[in-house]
């Protein structure tokens, strides 16, 4: 078996019995990349010299008595998180040159967890869309075949764990775009609950949606991450200031799922739900019911408004996220003699398409005389598709449903029909709106491509999704199955 093969946990256990070392493991990582990241991309920029660095530093530590959670191990990082003194480019022209002057909270935590890093995951610009095509740089191939997308916007990182070029990676999530892109590459992709990690230094898309979160091999190595990543941040005020528990131990509890409720609600068993990924989610349904969980039909009445209110939402606080960047603040100038003309050739220049197309639907959902009309009615539906989970879980613990309507669809194919688009994210969207977690993890195969399951849990209910998650997993074996070689 080769190095870059495991899951943290293993090297983790691999290191500790000083068996390897993290330059070992990190030769390995990088080796692997070098053999074929010229197909997948999942980067847009690496960091050899400084992976290495980091890595003696950590055998160093090591040999001196540290024992870290993540201590030597290679992760990538969505270059949509800022780096200290690592360019950072969100997928845009716009921030092509961008040196942070200082890390993100995530980056801190996982540094001082002894955190190797590897490089910058490819993501849609500004992490908006569900395909990765919308890199300014270049398209990531997904690894289960070349020819289809990996998902968006973390494609990057989705398709660097399914392919080997990492142990783990950091996402993004504001609609789905941690979990949509974990399904079509067969890996583990977990959006925590709004405010269970901090925000900061991450580049805004929708504040009131956006979460850090891990793609990983397994379950438990997402246990693992969230670990290290949540808990209360002085510079986010809208983290939350709850105890970070051990979410490995809690994870390990109990050894089948008897008394534990699994809702399964009728509004995702829609039209469009392609027939055999349709069959694999009620297979893993089943799965869960023997293992001992009661199956529980629920409703959540208003999830057909989540597309709609989500791109009203998204593009509002995107439109005001994004006013910042007019050449004069951050990121590309192109000199346009006066002002007016400055932030218009900037804007020009540094910005993509889809981009430009969210930016002038925000501003026109917030312009007076529609503010009303579009922004405050969706804010109010906002508020019943919370109540929907908030009733649902007085029901049930946990809920589970298909990740994304069908499995990974070919380059291309979306990229003219925006809409079409959107709708990747249907069962997404409505959990980053509720502010709830959830989790996708491989649950099938349909025509050679992974199916991901969704499991949601309650604000704060990462260690019964986990729980779940954990169980099933050990039960089936759809999370060892790896891409053909690409
Ligand atoms: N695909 C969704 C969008 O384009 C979600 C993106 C995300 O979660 N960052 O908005």
């Amino acid at each position: 078996m080769e190095l870059y093969s495991l899951t943290i946990h293993e090297a983790q256990a691999k290191l500790r019995q000083g068996e390897i070392s993290s330059v070992e493991l990190t030769e390995s990582v990088l080796a692997r990349i070098g053999a074929i990241e010229d197909k997948v991309r999942a980067y847009i920029s690496l960091q050899p010299d400084l992976a290495l660095q980091m890595a003696r530093s950590a055998d160093e530590r090591r040999a001196n008595g540290e024992d870290k959670p993540l201590l030597g191990i290679p992760i990538g990082i969505k270059d949509a998180i800022i780096t200290q003194g690592v360019t950072t480019t969100a997928g845009s022209k716009m921030l092509e040159n961008f040196v942070p002057p200082f890390d993100a909270t995530a980056v801190t935590k996982l540094r001082q967890a002894g955190a190797v890093f590897i490089g910058k995951t490819n993501t849609d610009e500004f992490t908006m869309g569900s395909s990765t095509e919308h890199s300014a740089f270049h398209p990531t191939s997904n690894p289960w075949d070349l020819r289809c997308v990996p998902g968006g916007s973390s494609g990057g990182s989705a398709a660097a764990v399914a392919a080997d070029e990492a142990l783990a990676t950091l996402g993004t999530d504001t609609g789905g775009s941690i979990r949509q892109p974990a399904s079509f590459c067969g890996v583990v992709g977990l959006k925590p609950t709004y405010g269970r990690v901090s925000r900061y230094g991450l580049i805004a898309h929708g504040s009131s949606l956006d979460q850090i979160g891990p793609l990983t091999k397994d379950v438990e190595d997402a246990a693992i991450l969230l670990g290290q990543l949540a808990g209360q941040d002085p510079r986010d005020a809208t983290t939350l200031p709850a105890p970070v528990p051990n979410y490995v131990a809690e994870m390990k509890e109990g050894t089948d799922l008897k008394g534990v409720k699994v809702g399964v609600p009728q509004e995702y068993f829609i039209e469009g739900l392609d027939a055999n990924v349709e069959k694999a989610i009620r297979a893993a349904i089943n799965q869960l019911a023997d293992l001992g969980a009661e199956i529980v039909e629920i409703s959540l009445p208003h999830t057909r408004y989540g597309i709609p209110v989500y791109y009203l939402v998204a593009t509002a606080e995107v439109s005001a996220n994004l006013s910042r960047y007019d050449g004069v603040r951050y990121g590309l100038r192109a000199d346009g003699g006066d002002m007016w003309n400055t932030f218009r050739q900037s804007r020009e220049a540094g910005l993509g398409a889809e981009v430009k197309r969210r930016i002038m639907l925000g501003t026109y959902a917030l312009s007076a005389g529609y503010y009303d009309a579009y922004y405050l009615k969706a804010q109010q539906v906002r508020a019943l598709l919370r109540q929907d989970f908030e009733q649902a879980f007085e029901q049930v613990q946990v809920i589970v449903c298909p990740t994304t309507p069908t499995v990974a669809f070919e380059m291309g194919s979306k990229m003219n029909d925006p809409l079409k688009m959107y709708l990747e994210d249907i069962f997404t969207v409505t959990l980053n709106l509720a502010g709830v977690c959830g989790l996708s993890l491989p649950c099938g195969l349909v025509n050679g491509m992974p199916v991901g399951l969704q499991i949601v849990g309650p604000a704060l209910g990462e260690s019964a999704i986990l729980q779940v998650a954990y169980q099933y997993e050990q039960s089936t074996a759809w999370h060892a199955q790896k891409p053909p070689h690409p």
